[in-house]
């Protein structure tokens, strides 16, 4: 039986980790969860799956709960994420939540010896330095949860590392992949949330429309596989069906395809290295999909991909501050007080006024991130168009 720690579990991956946990109910057990501020949802999760513990969003949200669930210990804000993750019978911390604040308890579940499913990549763009390190040191797995990356982590296993020419991260080009950068002007949050492929939150969903998300991946996968960003390619691929490849140094290319369900790379990181059924499966039949398409990415249309590597290769801060500088305006887009092409140009500004060179400290990594968001939300307030 796996005890999981499940942080963020009222969101879109956090209810398919439900699904995937009820479904095995002999094989998994949610010992802990957290959620922010969805009362009614997070109730109804303590009811079906009566946790020991629950992280909490406000002091508010605990003072109900802890009168309606007597017999559940409940915590707030940071504490209540770092405890959900670090309590002793916890083996594997599923980290669900949205942004930056993910980081903190994914070290501290790290250095309690919890194996990590990631699917919060922020961490790893934020700190991937720190966080490798901290797992190979505290003999930890981390297992991918995002798609793209458990496809690569997929196809590179039984292969050797030095066989590898170069990761290949499919992209489906998001909500607006049809329109031009003169469209783009008027474009509404109702239309940006309208992804052709996948069903997932908003930030994220918003995030793959700017490519910011690709971008994110990009550096994910730099950590998560150690790979330079010189061999990390991005290619579009419309239907998603090719959740990514890597490319041999013979030539040959290893694909991992499936279903756009994101149950699939959530079980794997839960049940690796064993493959179960899962249940209800999406109907996957390639002759019905006919044909597989990829073309080339343009990066002027995109410029947050390109950024992507600017940032990943100077390394130290700036891809904090790229990661922090987006999660301000992508909500700040989502919250309607900015228009869309302000997402990208609040990051690229952010990252043009920092300009630090020396190498940075985690407990640095942190204020940089604190500090950015401050300075954007400021720029947002006085220049965002309501
Ligand atoms: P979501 O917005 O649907 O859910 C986010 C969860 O985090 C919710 O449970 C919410 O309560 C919690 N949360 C939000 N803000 C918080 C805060 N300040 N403190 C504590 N908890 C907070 O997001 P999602 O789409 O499920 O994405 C979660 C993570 O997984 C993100 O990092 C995203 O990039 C990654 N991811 C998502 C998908 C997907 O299909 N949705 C795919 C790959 C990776
Ligand atoms: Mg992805």
């Amino acid at each position: 039986m796996k005890k999981i720690a499940l942080l963020g579990a009222t969101g879109s991956i956090g209810s398919n980790t439900v699904d995937v946990v009820t479904a095995y109910p002999e094989l998994f057990q949610i010992i802990s969860l957290t959620f922010h501020s969805n009362i009614e949802e997070g109730a109804a999760l303590i009811e079906r799956l009566s946790p020991q513990y629950v992280g909490v969003g406000s002091e508010e949200i605990r003072e109900v709960l802890a009168k309606r669930f007597p017999k559940v210990t409940f915590g707030v804000g940071e504490t209540g994420l770092v405890q959900a993750a670090t309590l002793d019978a916890v083996d594997v911390v599923l980290t669900a939540v949205t942004g930056s604040v993910g980081l903190i308890p994914t070290m501290a579940a790290i250095e309690a010896g919890k194996d990590i499913a990631l699917a919060n990549k922020e961490t790893l763009v934020m700190a991937g330095k720190w966080v490798m390190a901290a797992a190979a040191k505290h003999k930890v797995q981390l297992l991918p949860v995002d798609s793209e990356h458990s496809a690569i982590f997929q196809c590179l296993e039984g292969q050797q590392k030095n066989n590898l020419k170069e990761l290949m991260i499919t992209a489906s080009g998001g909500s607006f992949r049809e329109l031009t950068r003169e469209d783009l002007k008027t474009v509404t949050l109702e239309q940006a949330l309208q992804h052709p492929n996948w069903s997932m939150g908003k930030k994220i969903t918003i995030d793959s429309s700017t490519m910011m998300n690709k971008g994110l991946e990009v550096i994910e996968a730099h950590w998560l596989f150690g790979v330079d960003y010189d061999r990390i390619k991005v290619v579009l691929h419309k239907e998603s069906i090719v959740h990514s490849m890597i490319v041999l140094n013979d030539g040959a290319y290893l694909a991992q395809l499936g279903p756009s369900d994101m149950r699939e790379p959530i079980q794997y990181a839960l049940t690796y290295p064993e493959r179960l059924p899962i249940k209800n499966e999406k109907e996957f039949d390639l002759t019905q999909i006919g044909q597989l398409n990829f073309e080339p990415m343009d990066f002027e249309r995109f410029p947050m991909l390109a950024l992507a590597f600017t940032v990943g290769k100077k390394g130290g801060a700036y891809p904090t501050v790229y990661n922090a500088a987006n999660e301000i305006a992508a909500t700040a887009f989502i919250d309607g007080k900015i228009s869309y092409l302000q997402i990208e140009q609040f990051v690229q500004r952010a990252v043009e006024a920092y300009n630090e060179t020396n190498e940075v400290t985690l407990a640095e990594v942190i204020v940089i991130d604190k500090q950015t968001r401050t300075v954007v939300e400021r720029w947002i307030e006085e220049e965002g168009y309501l």
